[in-house]
């Protein structure tokens, strides 16, 4: 009988695997279970906030790409799962049985359960663009967190409301700086074209309560409000943790650098939801997930196959472009940034490319 993987959810690494099926025949049944039939791309969040692109650009049909890989759609949520007896549970009660296991589920959105009621998550992202459509079009809209999304969707949702003759009041709060991560000149350089743009930036706060009309700081701080986004730090799922997986400090599954849990070489993973043991720190975001992909795909198959495995090498630094607006972009490389026209232009090429693959 054919052997059985089961790839839960339709991540950057789950859609390389799909799409090289289109050309590979391959002896195993392959199943990918996702909770929505489309998968929506984040590195076209910012240009559908702004309006620059329509829903169906930034999203891939997952049942459809499926379809012609001849790999199963299951349109449903993996629960919980059982390493023991290799079996996954959906929500709506399907059992999958499997010989291998890969993850790429991403992570959600960390929120304080005393004011979660009151804040727009971005995750999961098949609703991002029903959140983002509203809290755009709200009057008083806040973000939090200002690491490159919040940064991107802030500016991004302040050009669209500048075009539709809307109020340009944006809020932008972090605990930090903005753009901490990528050093202090691009910090610096970001300040400055969120002032140029005139967005309202509140550096250097923690917000510590949310109600339905106010968001609330450690500097005693209260800012009226009509939606808040949030967007700060990501959190693992419960599941690893619930199915006695080794995991890191914050419930991520942990992983080797064949990308394959250390106790359990038939569960694999790639992307937010994996911590890798020897490079604990490696940033969650696309890019990795992106060039995980080959390595994820390529192991899953030698193991299934018995043959040996390629380590995942991560590159030191990576380039990543920043929507500001307005057809303009913040191109980053490392600690280097340059701020122009030419870099939305290249971000707009790139993920252009990017998506037009899984079409
Ligand atoms: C606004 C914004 C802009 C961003 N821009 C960029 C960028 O330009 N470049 C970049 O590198 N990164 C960017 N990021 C970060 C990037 O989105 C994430 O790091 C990336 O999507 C992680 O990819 P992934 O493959 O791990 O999982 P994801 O892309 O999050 O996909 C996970 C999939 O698994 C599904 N899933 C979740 N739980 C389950 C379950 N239990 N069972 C089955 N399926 C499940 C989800 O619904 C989803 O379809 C951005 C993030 C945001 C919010």
């Amino acid at each position: 009988m054919n052997r059985t993987l089961v790839l839960v959810g339709g991540g950057h690494a789950h859609l390389f695997a799909v799409r090289v099926l289109l050309q590979e025949k391959t002896d195993f049944h392959i199943i990918l279970i996702s909770p929505s039939r489309y998968q929506y791309y984040s590195g076209m969040f910012s240009g559908f906030a702004e309006g620059l692109y329509g829903e169906k650009d930034i999203r891939i049909d997952l049942k459809d790409l499926c379809e012609r890989a001849n790999v199963t759609f299951i349109q449903d949520q993996v629960v919980s799962f059982n390493p023991s007896v290799k079996n996954a549970q959906c929500g709506r009660g399907q059992s999958v049985s499997f010989d291998a296991i890969s993850f790429d589920i991403g992570s959600e959105s960390e929120i304080s359960s005393s004011f979660q009621d009151y804040v727009i998550p971005i995750r999961p992202n098949y609703l991002f663009t029903v959140h983002i459509e509203n809290i755009k079009r709200s009057p008083m809209p806040v973000v939090v967190g200002a690491g490159a999304a919040g940064v991107e969707l802030a500016l991004s949702m302040l050009a669209w409301r500048k075009k539709h003759a809307e109020q340009k009041n944006v809020t932008l709060i972090t605990s930090s700086e903005l753009l901490r991560s990528f050093g202090f000149l691009t910090s610096k350089k970001i300040q400055r074209i969120a002032s140029l743009k005139s967005l309202h930036v509140i550096e250097g706060e923690k917000v510590t309560d949310i109600t339905s009309s106010h968001v609330y700081t450690d500097k005693q701080n209260s800012l009226e409000h009509t939606g808040v986004l949030w967007l700060t730090g990501a959190k693992s799922f419960d599941l690893f943790e619930e199915a006695d997986m080794t995991t890191d400090d914050s419930g991520f599954l942990l992983v080797n650098d064949y990308l394959q849990s250390p106790d359990c070489p038939f569960v694999f993973g790639a992307g937010d939801c994996v911590s890798i043991k020897t490079n604990r720190s490696l940033p969650k975001n696309g890019v990795y997930a992106v060039r995980q992909a080959p390595v994820l795909w390529g192991n899953i198959k030698k193991y299934l196959n018995e043959r040996g495995m390629e380590v995942f090498k991560p590159q030191n630094k990576y380039v990543a472009i920043l929507s500001t607006g307005n057809k303009e972009a913040l191109f980053t490389y490392g600690r280097f940034s340059v701020h122009s026209r030419l870099a939305w232009k290249l971000k707009h090429l790139i993920d252009g490319k990017f998506i037009r693959k899984f079409k």
